[in-house]
């Protein structure tokens, strides 16, 4: 008689780098990316799964503070070459930039039907005290989570880290030592991680169509950021605005979108929205939103063309203008897409009555 036990879930784990990984070197005792086989051979535990885990490895792993687009194509590759292969992947991360990288894939992998979690930890993995041997697991187990109809239980790209599951491109990462390194301050959590794994069904991510699953490429980072603070000069300003070869600024405003009243901030901003820059207004604030209209001190970012980004985090509005522009869109449909959600980035965008 042939056994019914149930097919073993089948995880590919990609390894770029970052602190779960990392050893001391003895002569600086800086922190350094180490290989693969040293990582998993520190999570023993991972076999008790029972699941079947491939692995990736970038080579060399990276510190993730060195991580641009091109590595955003190469994991968004990977996925796309093994995507039928495996019910789910698990990216190992630095923390330091893993909210731009879930970004990034949450706007490059469309149609994503399967779950993407990215995961790291705050102390190295041969460490005792060390968050990634837990990170790893958890991670894994949640990529391989199905729901009551035998569906991936993530449908998205997300981050698991220490207690909670976040949106990819609503996490930010918040503490450069806590365990609990990310928080997403616009957007519930995904799942609450205790004794159990405790998913908010309500709060995943489900598309409402059936259209394949598509990877893009090509990202454009022709954009700058403008962080927005009291004593900005109206030439250091100009300059930004200015930077040769710019397609798009993210203006980092105070508050609810809100920036000087000064005139020359609006002459400024309004040569550049004139001049064909695409410019996005987001919040300084962890929490909450802009919206335009509240104070007479966002009416110039308005009145200059400024595109309003409702909640979306610094991270999500720089990689959804790579995005965009690598798309080969016409301006127009940047900024019509710029200014609503693609794929749960932000909220729709509040309107001042
Ligand atoms: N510098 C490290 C990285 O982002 C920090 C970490 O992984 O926590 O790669």
């Amino acid at each position: 008689m042939k056994s019914s036990s149930p097919r073993r879930p089948r995880i590919l784990l990609i390894y770029t780098g970052g602190t779960i990984g990392m050893i001391e070197n003895p002569e600086t005792e800086a922190l350094q990316p180490f290989d693969f086989d040293h990582l998993i051979d520190n999570v023993p535990k991972i076999k008790m799964l029972n699941y079947v885990i491939d692995n990736f490895s970038f080579n060399p792993p990276i510190d993730s503070s060195d991580m641009c687009p091109q590595h955003w194509e190469e994991i968004a590759r990977i996925v796309e070459t093994n995507y039928h292969l495996y019910d789910g992947f698990v990216v190992l991360h630095g923390t330091d930039t893993m909210a731009y990288t879930a970004s990034a894939l949450s706007f490059m992998l469309e149609n994503l039907r399967k779950p993407v979690i990215i995961t790291g930890s705050q102390l190295p993995i041969g460490e005792v005290r060390t968050d990634g041997e837990e990170n790893l697991i958890t991670a894994v187990q949640i990529a391989a989570a199905t729901d009551r109809h035998g569906s991936p239980m993530v449908q998205e790209v997300a981050i698991l880290f220490e207690n909670y599951l976040w949106r990819g491109n609503r996490a930010t990462k918040r503490s450069a030592d806590n365990f609990n390194a990310f928080k997403s301050h616009n957007y519930p959590e995904l799942a609450k991680i205790g004794l159990g794994i405790n998913f908010h069904e309500d709060s995943l991510y489900r598309l409402h169509n059936d259209e394949p699953f598509k990877v893009h490429y090509g990202l454009d980072n022709r954009i700058c950021v403008i962080d927005l603070y009291p004593g900005l000069r109206r030439e250091a300003f100009a300059h930004a605005l200015a930077a040769p070869d710019t397609k798009g600024v993210v203006i980092r405003s105070f508050g609810a979108g809100n920036a000087p009243t000064n005139p020359w901030f609006f002459n400024e901003l309004r040569q550049a929205c004139d001049r064909g820059l695409i410019v996005m207004n987001v919040t300084q604030c962890v929490g909450g939103s802009v919206v335009p209209g509240l104070y007479a001190a966002s009416d110039a970012m308005l009145a200059a063309g400024v595109i309003p980004g409702s909640d979306i985090t610094t991270e999500a509005a720089i990689t959804k203008m790579m995005f965009l522009f690598g798309q080969g869109l016409s301006d127009e449909e940047v900024r019509q897409r710029l200014a609503a959600p693609l794929c749960g980035e932000m909220s729709i965008p509040a309107r001042n009555a």
